[in-house]
């Protein structure tokens, strides 16, 4: 397939607000890709030149773009920069200098592979005059592209591709080119919950067929996707949903009593996945985010701690005293997660690491492994305590014990607990009833904050229309549609700061129709990309004929019924949680429907 082939279709899914279409445009262009170059355009398509975990980066800014463009179209950087001011895009700045100005000679198509791999090679070049050659590589590829090409182009380097495919629309695709049916989707499904990598799946599946997609497995050095939490109300329920043989005798009631559930604190951090392969370490963040030069001091510990030649463990990182036993706050942890100043940010605020799970030692996968065997293997994993601290939880069989243990956990300043069963498989990507945590209830609130995407915004009156908001239009994810939907809007509880933030970022990705992805009937005055994840405090969830989260639309034979959707009722922002979400990770639709069921039940 020829680049600008392959530009043509980014074009067809740049400018679709449907994700039913995206999936058929994606599926003919699955269907058009030979075996050797659909994984570089899985990757094209998240615009990236490798998978989304691989620390690769094309390194080059808006300036050294803009001085490419400049030298391909033989125009000065500076008049490029002007026409970006303009447009706010270098994507259209090269569309129109393209379809203008013809390049001095050039013209022969270049391949997607081709295409492919001199994007790596500007990634990969560094050192002395490394900024000459990238610029002079992307302007040399800019002198065969077409327009269209040429503005898809531009956008790679730059990491604003605007397709706004979610990787569940990307299997979608797929599985619609090559297998048709919805049992094998799931095989797919699980080989990217354990592997993370949509291009080698779509390579396998290519070269291989399904059976080869189904020997792919866990790998050091390749995240697996997190097993989240559920969430149920009180330790009674927890006993009654959740208890499960074990094999030890009962602490509380001797031989022979057999039923418990399996507890930890739920550490107010964020998520690490730590990767050892013999000296070397690799570290992935919840939503798959490589953050292995982050952390030095994890790192460090880990292989001073962990024998074991290959191993993959899940841990909570935070700033944490052990001589005090202080944990600090969450704000203070995610003051890490930065790019520069790192050893000194290390000396000033360590972290520990709370090590309750492992997923994988010495060659062997543990993902099918009971967990009540899996925190014997963690306990014999780790020597000592000083970065990787274990956390191998305590069996309860009885709810008072959960009640104690939560209790204890609140006021040593944490979220509150994570239960699990017993005998429960690590289910990559999976959040079901395996995992429940219970946190703190606070009267007339509800019992957990809902993760939520701002969607758009509408224009305000008075003193806010000078941040150029009035209030936002959010919404949540529903993970079996893949789409992103209404639950409220928000307009109290931001600071004037807040809102000029947030204005922004949100007009860095404004975009100009409804998102392919997105499912409203409330039409804010501006649409943005779903890309900022929000934590919201509501009163309580109520029915709602507006909001189309839970709304099913069910056409009838002379109108459109519609039910009723759910919403949040007096939002306000708590805090804003991209660093370490993306927006398909905010609380999904059937997440909110349970909290609705629960709401109101008393701890
Ligand atoms: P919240 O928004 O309530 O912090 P979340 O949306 O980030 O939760 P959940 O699935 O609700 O994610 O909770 C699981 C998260 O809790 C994990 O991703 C992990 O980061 C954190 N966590 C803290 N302690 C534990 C633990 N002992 N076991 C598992 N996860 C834990």
């Amino acid at each position: 397939m020829t680049f600008s082939q392959l530009a043509v279709y980014f074009e067809k899914l740049e400018a679709t607000s449907s994700r039913l279409s995206l999936i058929e445009i994606l599926s003919d262009l699955f269907k058009h890709s030979h075996k050797d170059e659909i994984e570089k355009i899985v990757y094209l398509l998240q615009g990236r030149v490798a998978p989304f975990f691989s620390p690769v980066e094309i390194g080059m800014a808006d300036k050294m773009v803009a001085e490419s463009i400049a030298q391909a179209f033989g125009i000065s950087k500076e008049e490029v920069i002007k026409e970006n001011n303009k447009k706010g895009d270098l994507g259209l700045v090269a569309f129109e200098l393209a379809k203008h100005k013809r390049h001095k000679g050039k013209q022969e198509e270049l391949s997607v592979s081709s295409v492919f791999e001199s994007i790596k090679s500007i990634a990969g070049t560094g050192g002395v005059g490394s900024v000459e050659k990238k610029i002079t590589a992307l302007k040399e590829l800019l002198e065969h592209m077409d327009e269209v090409s040429s503005k898809h182009l531009v956008r790679i380097p730059l990491g604003n591709t605007r397709l706004g495919i979610g990787d569940p629309t990307v299997l979608d695709g797929l599985a619609t080119a090559k297998l048709g049916d919805k049992t094998n989707r799931k095989l797919l499904e699980k080989a990217y919950n354990e592997t993370s990598d949509l291009g080698l799946i779509a390579k396998t599946l290519w070269s291989g067929g399904l059976d080869a997609v189904k020997k792919l497995t866990v790998t050091v050095g390749r995240p697996i996707r997190s097993e989240l939490c559920e969430r149920l109300p009180n330790p009674t329920k927890v006993f009654e949903k959740m208890a499960t043989p074990h094999p030890e005798p009962s602490p509380t009631r001797g031989e022979g009593y057999m039923v418990g559930v399996h507890c930890t604190p739920k550490y107010d951090g964020f998520r690490v996945q730590i990767h050892k392969n013999g000296d070397h370490v690799t570290m992935f963040s919840r939503n798959l985010e490589n953050m292995t030069h982050m952390f030095p001091e994890i790192i460090e510990g880990t292989l001073r701690q962990v024998k074991a030649k290959t191993v993959i463990l899940d841990s909570e990182a935070l700033a944490y005293q052990p001589e005090s036993e202080e944990f600090l706050p969450f704000q203070e942890t995610t003051k890490r997660r930065r790019k520069h100043n790192i050893e000194e940010m290390a000396k000033q605020l360590p972290l520990k690491t709370f090590v309750f799970d492992i997923l994988y030692c010495d060659g062997k996968s543990l993902l099918d492994t009971p967990l009540i065997q899996r925190t014997e293997i963690l306990k014999k994993a780790i020597s000592g305590d000083e970065i990787l601290i274990p956390a191998p939880g305590q069996i309860l069989d009885k709810p008072e014990q959960l009640q104690i243990l939560l209790d204890d956990s609140i006021s040593k300043g944490l979220e509150g607990v994570v239960v699990k069963r017993l005998d429960s498989k690590y289910e990559a990507g999976g959040r079901n009833f395996n995992w429940v945590k219970l946190k703190r209830h606070s009267a007339g609130e509800l019992q957990d904050t809902v993760d939520c995407v701002i969607l758009g915004y509408i224009y305000g009156r008075g003193k806010r229309t000078e941040f150029g908001a009035g209030s936002l239009l959010v919404g949540l994810y529903d993970k079996e549609k893949d789409e992103f939907v209404t639950v409220t809007k928000i307009g109290t509880g931001l600071s004037d700061d807040e809102w000029r933030e947030i204005h922004k970022r949100a007009d860095k990705i404004k975009v100009d129709h409804k998102p392919a992805r997105v499912n409203a009937i409330i039409e804010p005055s501006v649409w943005i990309k779903p890309e900022i994840v929000i934590e919201v405090l509501a009163d309580e969830i109520t029915r709602s004929p507006i909001h189309t989260a839970g709304m099913e639309i069910k056409p009838k034979v002379e109108k459109v019924d519609r039910q009723l959707g759910y919403a949040l009722r007096f939002p306000r922002l708590v805090r804003f949680r991209e660093a370490d979400k993306r927006p398909e990770d905010a609380t999904s639709v059937s997440e909110l429907v349970k909290m609705y069921r629960e709401q109101g039940r008393k701890v």
